[in-house]
């Protein structure tokens, strides 16, 4: 068979699949940043912007990927020398927070390990024992993306309303946004990041920091803010550019208007919808095909399970062979085991990802698990049989 025939799919958690229509719109010549279609069009993409964070708090534009994102938020709200505490479900969990070193804070870390959700009692009393009130931001991960944990945030803000604890909740939605429901204003989260590159179903180079009142109150507490970061003239622009800080990234602005209008005309319910079904599909293969061998879903429990991404252990040296036989052989990139093993450690080789997010649809989470099937079968790793079957039925809708 030759795998570069047909349509390859890149069924990694990011960057996502990119729709043709996000592709046209941003197939065009340069376009006049001084007036014209530009200008007229992106003050519209921020109430939509808003819609699918499900907040009527502001938006700020950064041309970065998410780790751009991540620095952004922090500059607006916690000065170098404050401290922030971080409840760590994974690796980006643990990325954030070396943003945040970096930026001179001081980081607590909650460590939930690799297979665990975040636990909001431990979130309390984290928070009770900070009596002199130190503790300025809690800076959650609502999915984190290399071992698909998903994060209950309106629990976490319990937790803190629980403890009477005035730190602000911050939350990476990257992995998220547009896939998972995510109520922005209703569970309490004053900051949320995201990013262009999965949900959002745009190529990388974008960043989105959302903020409340809370946090405006903090960002006017701040000594300084970085001129490139602060996020006030971005979500208020006097001026055009200001809304970027500089020239504005103009291709992936005309791709991000058809990206919101996709997700507007499907409606974000059905989106929230569609994700949960493709999910539980996913894991319906997997769920028979461990019973007869040593593939296993990262994340025990459905509830605490991404909708966008399944992190998966099948034992060294299976991980690395399966996503290397899907590629080769059926066109299928698949995810690597992200922050599950050191590289270079042989148990890295035991791990792999599925990216089922954004512009994903049932024939193409069929045909990513037929390919995974066809991968074990050739590869002779022992798994239960039905796994196909136990998908199709979910599709079907039982
Ligand atoms: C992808 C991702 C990031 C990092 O985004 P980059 O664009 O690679 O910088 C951070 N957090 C989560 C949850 C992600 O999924």
């Amino acid at each position: 068979m030759r795998p570069t025939s047909g349509r390859p799919y890149l069924a990694i958690p990011g960057p996502s699949v990119v729709p043709d229509e996000v592709l046209r719109a941003m197939h065009r010549p340069a376009p006049n940043i001084y007036e014209g279609p530009l200008i007229e069009m992106t003050a519209g993409l921020t109430p939509d912007l808003l819609s699918v964070a499900r907040t009527s708090g502001d938006v700020a534009i950064y041309i970065s990927n998410g780790h751009g994102a991540w620095e952004a938020a922090l500059a607006n709200v916690v000065a170098p020398g404050e401290k922030v505490l971080v409840p760590a479900t994974g690796r980006f969990g643990h990325g954030w927070a070396e943003i945040a070193r970096g930026l001179g804070l001081e980081v607590e870390i909650l460590d939930f390990g690799k297979q665990a959700p975040a636990d909001p009692d431990r979130l309390e009393n984290a928070l009770r024992a900070d009596t002199a009130g130190e503790i300025k931001a809690v800076l959650a991960t609502h999915v984190d993306t290399s071992t698909s944990i998903r994060n209950d945030l309106a629990a976490l803000r319990q937790a803190m309303d629980a403890a009477g604890h005035p730190a602000l909740l911050m939350a990476d939605c990257i992995a998220s946004l547009a896939c998972d429901r995510f109520e922005m204003d209703a569970w309490g989260v004053d900051v949320t990041v995201a990013a262009s590159q999965k949900g959002l179903m745009l190529p990388p180079g974008l960043g989105f920091v959302y903020f409340n009142g809370r946090a405006v109150a903090a960002r006017e507490a701040m000594a300084r803010v970085s001129r490139y970061w602060d996020w006030v003239p971005r979500a208020d622009p006097a001026l055009f550019y200001q809304y970027f800080g500089g020239t504005a990234p103009t291709h992936h602005l005309f791709g991000l208007r058809a990206a919101l209008d996709m997700i507007a005309a499907e409606g974000l319910e059905a989106v929230w919808a569609r994700h949960a079904r493709l999910a539980r599909a996913i894991w319906a293969a997997c769920d028979i095909w461990a019973e007869g061998g040593p593939l296993a879903l990262n994340v025990a429990d459905p509830a605490f399970r991404s909708h966008a991404v399944t992190a998966l252990r099948i034992g060294a040296p299976h991980g690395t062979d399966l996503r290397n036989w899907v590629q080769d052989k059926a066109g299928v990139t698949l995810g690597i085991g992200l922050g599950m093993a050191e590289p270079g450690d042989p148990a890295w080789h035991g791990f792999f990802r599925m990216g089922h997010m954004g512009h994903v649809n049932a024939h193409m989470v069929q045909g990513m698990l037929g390919a995974v099937a066809a991968g074990m079968a050739a590869l002779e790793i022992p798994h239960g049989t039905g796994g196909l079957e136990a998908a199709a039925r979910v599709i079907g809708g039982a």
